[in-house]
């Protein structure tokens, strides 16, 4: 077959949405909203370092995009401290509450719940929330300022308003259930004069009272509010409104732990690269993918060409048949993670790839030390948030954090949305017989697709990266680095090429991009073709010239901040 190379000229190489500035010699913030963005800068201002920004950014991204993030739900940070130049993946993912049973998902016939609302809304899909004791924990260990300080600007925030945003309010507009579950149905819609409920319109000032108050009991007690005190009582008293059933206690709250987990790292090329473990299967499909790109000549193929995308959707296919039967709670089932990331098997695997046309089949493989499991069907309603933060001391954080689905579990409490997390797991606990490794469990975690990354070279800082994205999110942030490594492009670059990846199905081109030029010509391949709207929000963070340089994704709202 002959490919045809679309020349770079395809590429709109605009720059990020906000960039202030350019790059600067001393760090950079990247984060997916204004407000975040200079919360940050803010605490940055005021000698604090990349973890002390990093509980700001968190903690005002759960009032101005709690479509995607908030306290209420989970995180996996990835922390660079450059003093003891060492790196730390910690793990706050939420976690099932202790009296679930793999049926969760489960109809009174042994039938699986639609996915949503049925599965999804309400308080059998909340897990207990991570967030709050990671960065009370990091805070602890590696923090500068006092921990009151960094709840200032959101108190500010919560107290006078903010203008809410096109993507706040357009989300709005089409989540029907959200309208009829309070608090958040007064709190995000306007009834019109006709007595219609609307969507708080852009630009109106949004004030939330009851989380101005969550944020002070919280600088004042610390996590203790959250999973023993006031709070943790509002939490349960939310969980048991919607449903008596509800299987969260306060037991759960108060034994949630994060765990410092050893970073996921591997060669590639010349570079280390890093990303988080299990429960992420994020790190470990992309180290995959990574690994067999190796024994390509990637620099030399447009990123926009037919031979990419074939690649790419090859590749893809692949690893994500071992993610569908491999991968979970690494505290509860084996996940092989050496066999899967084996030389030996990955060139194996690696011998299914057709350059020329698209492969019939592609069924998982056998890594060694892998247990018998049947196939995870998950499903994924993009939102989260992803932030990366590079101080003046060079210490660095690049970090995801979820509520799940658009506004989570569609529940509230203390002024925050409680996570929809646990629609994580498989609805079904087996098939034919066969467990699923990733089936509900007592106090197990979901697996997540979340891939906070830093890339070293020669032990120092490199690049950072990360996305929402639901299930997408590997191959945006996988193609991010292929895009810092071996394409050599800048952030601002990265983050406005098209989307393109097969996690099995069919291949997925991007709407409303010059990739969908590229239909007929992959369908001649054999491939089967969807064209649809992608919602990566990578945020990139790359060193150049002693200085960094940020990228903001334009399919979100995020605003670059170098730090001078
Ligand atoms: N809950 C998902 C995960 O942890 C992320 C959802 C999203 O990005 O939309 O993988």
């Amino acid at each position: 077959m002959k490919f045809i190379v679309y020349s770079f000229l395809f590429l709109t190489f605009f720059t990020s949405n906000y960039v202030e500035g350019s790059y600067s010699s001393k760090g950079i913030i990247a984060t997916a909203n204004p407000h975040a963005s200079k919360a940050a800068k803010d605490i940055i201002d005021r000698g604090g370092n990349a973890i002390d920004a990093s509980v700001a950014v968190q903690l005002v991204l759960t009032l101005t995009e709690p479509q995607a993030t908030g306290i209420g739900g989970g995180a996996f940070m990835l922390y660079w401290d450059e003093r003891t130049s060492k790196l730390y993946s910690i793990d706050g993912r939420e976690k099932a509450p202790s009296k679930v049973t793999e049926n969760l998902f489960l109809d009174s016939d042994g039938n699986k719940k639609k996915f949503y609302p049925d599965a999804v809304v309400g308080s059998q899909s909340v897990g207990v929330p991570g967030i709050i004791k990671l960065l009370e924990e990091t805070h602890k260990k590696f923090g500068n300022l006092p921990w009151e300080e960094l709840f200032k600007y959101a108190i500010n925030l919560a107290e006078n308003g903010f203008p809410v945003s096109p993507a706040l309010n357009s989300i709005l507009g089409y989540l029907k259930p959200l309208k009829e579950i309070e608090p958040a149905a007064s709190y995000y819609f306007i009834e019109d004069s006709e007595g219609l409920k609307k969507p708080v319109p852009v630009g109106h000032i949004l004030k939330n009272i009851e989380y101005s108050k969550t944020l002070k009991r919280l600088s004042k007690y610390g996590s203790y509010d959250f999973y023993e005190g006031e709070t943790a009582e509002l939490i349960i008293e939310a969980l048991n409104n919607d449903n008596k059933d509800s299987k969260m206690s306060f037991e759960d709250l108060k034994n949630y732990q994060i765990v410092w987990r050893e970073p996921l790292c591997r060669k590639y090329r010349s570079y280390n690269v890093c990303a988080m473990g299990p429960p992420s299967s994020g790190g470990l499909t992309m180290l995959m993918m990574l690994k067999i790109f190796e024994n390509f000549d990637i620099k030399s193929i447009d990123p926009n060409s037919i031979e990419m995308i074939h690649l790419f959707s090859e590749v893809n296919r692949i690893v994500y048949a071992d993610r569908a039967y491999y991968m979970g709670d690494s505290d509860f089932i084996n996940v092989p993670v050496e066999g899967l990331l084996s030389e030996t098997y990955l060139s194996e695997r690696e011998k299914i790839i057709n350059l020329n046309y698209y492969s019939k089949t592609i069924t998982h493989g056998n890594p060694p030390g892998a247990e018998d499991f049947e196939k995870n069907i998950d499903i994924s309603k993009p939102s989260t948030s992803h932030f990366v933060i590079v101080d003046k001391e060079g210490n660095a954080v690049s970090m995801t954090s979820t509520v799940e689905g658009p506004f989570g579990s569609h529940l509230m409490a203390g002024g925050f949305i409680l996570n929809n997390e646990l629609t994580d797991f498989s609805m079904i606990p087996e098939l034919n017989g066969k467990k699923i490794a990733n089936r509900v469990e007592p106090n197990k975690r979901p697996m997540s697709s979340m891939t906070p990354t830093i890339i070293f070279k020669d032990n120092n800082l490199f690049a950072l990266t990360g996305s929402p994205g639901g299930t997408s999110i590997i191959n945006y942030v996988t193609k991010s680095v292929l895009g810092l490594i071996d394409w050599n492009l800048d952030p601002s670059q990265i983050v406005n090429l098209p989307h393109y990846m097969n996690k099995g199905d069919y291949t997925e081109l991007e709407k409303n991009t010059s990739l969908e030029n590229l239909k007929t010509e992959l369908e001649l391949l054999g491939h089967p073709v969807k064209v649809l709207n992608k919602r990566s929000g990578l945020h990139i963070a790359l060193k150049k010239y002693d200085g960094y340089v940020g990228g903001a994704d334009p399919r979100k709202e995020g605003l670059v901040i170098p730090i001078n």
